[in-house]
């Protein structure tokens, strides 16, 4: 099952709810809370790994939402440098959810944001280091200020 991270903005007044318990009981997703910082009666930010069937997710983060509960995609602040990537497909072998493939018949590598988990397995194999993954080593203040702007 695809594992994703995700940037989480509490608004106060969801502070004192019990909000992540009820993902997990109602959605049936896997959550590991990777950073958080959340006080009562007051705005807080999490960044959250969630692990499950894509429409569980989907629908579980859509009843964050209806908290007011801001969600961004860390998997965003992956990138591939395309200046440097030479085609070579050597990280298409190992990216497990196939964000990294070739698309034929004209061999071209291609990098789908959208799949990719963030797990930066492509970026040790990639022999000009191509691959920009930094979901984890942002600080935590950096990625407070994504939601924000
Ligand atoms: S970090 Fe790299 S290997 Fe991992 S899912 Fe994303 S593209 Fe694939
Ligand atoms: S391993 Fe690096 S250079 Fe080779 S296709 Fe992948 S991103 Fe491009």
């Amino acid at each position: 099952m695809p594992t994703r991270i995700y940037i989480l903005r509490f608004p106060k007044e969801t502070s004192n709810e019990p909000v992540i318990f009820q993902l997990v009981k109602q959605y049936d997703v896997e959550f590991n809370i990777l950073k958080a910082d959340i006080l009562p009666q007051r705005e807080g930010v999490m960044i959250l790994e969630l692990k499950g069937a894509k429409d569980k997710v989907n629908t579980g983060l859509a009843y964050l939402k209806s908290f007011g509960v801001k969600v961004q995609r860390l998997a965003a602040a992956i990138n591939r440098d395309d200046k440097k990537c030479f085609q070579c497909g050597a990280c298409t072998g190992i990216c497990p959810v196939g964000a990294l493939y070739i698309k034929r018949p004209g061999m071209e590598v291609l990098f789908d944001p959208d799949k990719c988990t963030g797990c930066s397995l492509c970026v040790s194999i990639c022999p000009v280091r191509a691959m920009e993954v930094s979901p984890i080593t942002e600080t935590f203040a950096e990625a407070e200020e994504k939601i924000i702007t």
